[in-house]
């Protein structure tokens, strides 16, 4: 974001240090030594004066290793691969996670390359991931509730709010969405990382996302505002 006349703030998400916000001052000058470097969804490697008792810390250096311009040119791509920003650079711990850094670094450079007929099912399985790198996986063969083992067969009723699946006992006390023994597969097979990849026609997909950002929303956010996640969820997938 602008920073006064000038300068810029940017949020950061490093391998080594965590999740941190720094001033790029004088970055919106005409010969700003960061140039046009400063671009979301970038890699780099960043010189940071970190102050220890601010929120705010200092960039001294962004040195543009990949500018992912395959993401910028296809919406779809984009929208999700900033939704997976926003995920990391709201939730991720304090302390440097690697694991999660990792992960969204990867995840970008898939979604870049994918065929555009997998980007959503790809985008939901990154998300999925994200999610349960974050710490929170959704329970998905037992109730999330009070531990009772949830049959393999059949639907599967799932609790965004309570975190995954609830047996019928519990589903009374809570919201739950019905999922068929079609949409409930897809959703095994999204949210762990050894499957195959599901297939979704246009109804399911739209249907996987909104219950995504549902969880998220939930479980995570405490019903705060996500909007590239919203934007996502929202926007109409282009298929052949
Ligand atoms: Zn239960």
């Amino acid at each position: 974001m602008r920073y006064r006349e000038t300068s810029k703030i940017v949020r950061l998400a490093t391998r080594d240090a965590g999740v941190l916000s720094a001033i790029a001052k004088g970055a919106l000058r005409p010969k700003s030594r960061f140039g046009a470097s400063l671009q979301p969804l970038s890699d780099g490697v960043v010189e940071i004066y970190l102050s220890p008792h601010r929120e705010l810390h200092t960039l001294a250096e962004f040195e543009l290793t990949h500018l992912r311009t395959s993401l910028a040119i296809s919406l779809e791509r984009y929208t999700a691969s900033v939704a997976l920003a926003e995920l990391m650079l709201r939730f991720a711990p304090a302390n440097p996670h690697p694991e999660s850094f990792d992960l969204l670094q990867g995840a970008l450079s898939i979604l870049e390359t994918s065929p555009s007929e997998a980007v959503e099912v790809v985008a939901l399985r990154m998300l999925w991931r994200m999610v349960s790198e974050l710490g929170f996986a959704p329970a998905l063969d037992r109730c999330v509730r009070d531990g009772t083992p949830i049959g393999a067969e059949g639907e599967l009723l799932f609790s965004a709010a309570e975190g995954g699946a609830v047996c019928t006992r519990c589903a009374s006390a809570v919201g739950v969405t019905r999922l068929g023994p079609g949409d409930r597969s897809a959703l095994d097979a999204l949210v762990d990382p050894v499957r195959e990849l599901p297939e979704l026609d246009t109804r399911h997909g739209r249907a996987h996302r909104r219950l995504l950002e549902r969880y998220i929303r939930y479980h995570l956010a405490d019903g705060a505002e996500l909007p590239a996640l919203q934007f996502w969820t929202r926007a109409e997938t282009a298929r052949a």
